[in-house]
């Protein structure tokens, strides 16, 4: 049976629930969430170099070019601070990056434990995330239909008003999936062979899907 801390990615198209699981790892076992989505927003926000090169790619619902990501998460797991494990979240999303990662943790010592794929299919991923509405101060998310919020508008966690990120409309969540499809499914044959992949159905509810990480870990029988 594995043990924390543990040190995974997670898997799955725009919408698919990976951020949620992230943060329940995270509260559950210390796993330090990294995702590149939310780094690259705030530096987005913050108007960093990285921030500016990064946005017109993100804008368009496009990838961000793998030297930038990668760089970005060399840097990231580099500074340490991760004694109680990782979740990485939207990366790796080529075989580039994919590759680059594996002479990364070899270079640390590390070892990438588990490869969660959360699998949903396209037309929920779409209603997900059209109807996603993000917090832009503590970055919770709630959702119109699935996960709406006591107050319109209003995130039930701290009170500021929520956004639509601007790649969440249809048409941008639609480039993403394809992006997705073209991809990052690549990625996944890539971990399938060092046998340490697991596939979870993503349609389940988030606590059900968590208790299926759990037994994928082997925490939970
Ligand atoms: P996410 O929040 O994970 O859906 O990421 C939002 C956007 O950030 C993506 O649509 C890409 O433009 C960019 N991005 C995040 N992670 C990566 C990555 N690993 N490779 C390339 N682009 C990325």
């Amino acid at each position: 049976m594995s043990a924390p801390p543990y040190k995974l990615i997670l898997v799955g198209a725009p919408g698919s629930g990976k951020g949620t699981q992230a943060q329940r790892l995270l509260e559950v076992y210390g796993a330090r969430q990294v995702s590149t989505g939310d780094i690259l927003r705030q530096a987005v926000k913050d108007g960093t170099p990285l921030g500016t090169e990064a946005q017109t790619f993100m804008n368009a619902g496009k990838l961000v070019p793998d030297q930038l990501i990668i760089d970005l998460i060399r840097e990231t797991l580099g500074k340490g601070g991760f004694a109680s494990g990782w979740v990485l979240d939207g990366f790796p999303r080529t075989l580039a990056q994919a590759e680059a990662l594996d002479g990364m943790l070899e270079a640390l010592g590390e070892t990438l434990g588990h490869v969660l794929v959360l699998d949903v299919p396209a037309q929920l991923l779409i209603e997900r995330i059209v109807g996603r509405r993000s917090c832009p101060k503590c970055g919770n998310v709630h959702h119109v239909k699935f996960s709406p919020p006591k107050q319109d508008g209003v995130c039930d966690r701290c009170g500021a008003v929520l956004v639509q990120r601007p790649d969440d409309t249809e048409e941008k969540a639609t480039i993403r999936q394809n992006a997705f499809e073209a991809q990052t499914a690549e990625v996944i044959p890539h971990y399938e062979s060092k046998g340490i992949v697991t596939r979870v159905d993503g349609t389940m509810s988030p606590e059900d899907v968590f208790q299926a990480l759990e037994r994928a870990l082997g925490a939970r029988l």
